[in-house]
């Protein structure tokens, strides 16, 4: 099991902001911004470069729900950033696919 497998099977504690049947958002445990927090499909996809056609919908409605997660987080107005790590160069460390939501700061651009 992933450790958000282990996270979605509430074995391992973590901070949920939300959760629907397909998806659960949680605050990383290793902020990069004061706001940041992770949207985690609950099949698992290990990254997006693994994504299929048939996880077309769920990796949509995970992306449409971006809008009302960072109004849950406090964000929607002052703006926030949607990151995918696919690989050794980006960083990846948890091989199961979710989208960071970072925000409540001004992020640098290009990023690190
Ligand atoms: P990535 O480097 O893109 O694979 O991102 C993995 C993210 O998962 C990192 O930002 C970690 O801080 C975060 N993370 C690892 N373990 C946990 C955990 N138990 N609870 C919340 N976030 C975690």
């Amino acid at each position: 099991m992933t450790i958000f497998e282990k996270i979605a099977a509430r074995q391992i504690p973590a901070q949920f902001v939300h959760e629907t049947d397909e998806f659960f958002v949680i605050r990383d445990v290793n902020p990069q911004a004061p706001v940041h927090v992770l949207i985690v499909p609950k099949r698992v996809i290990p990254r997006i470069g693994e994504a299929s056609a048939e996880d077309a919908v769920l990796l949509a409605r995970m992306l449409l729900a971006a809008p009302e997660i960072a109004k849950k987080v406090g964000v929607d107005e002052t703006g926030y950033r949607l990151v995918l790590n696919n690989g050794r160069d980006a960083g990846e460390s948890v091989p199961h696919l979710h989208i960071h939501l970072l925000g409540g700061r001004s992020l640098q651009w290009p990023p690190g």
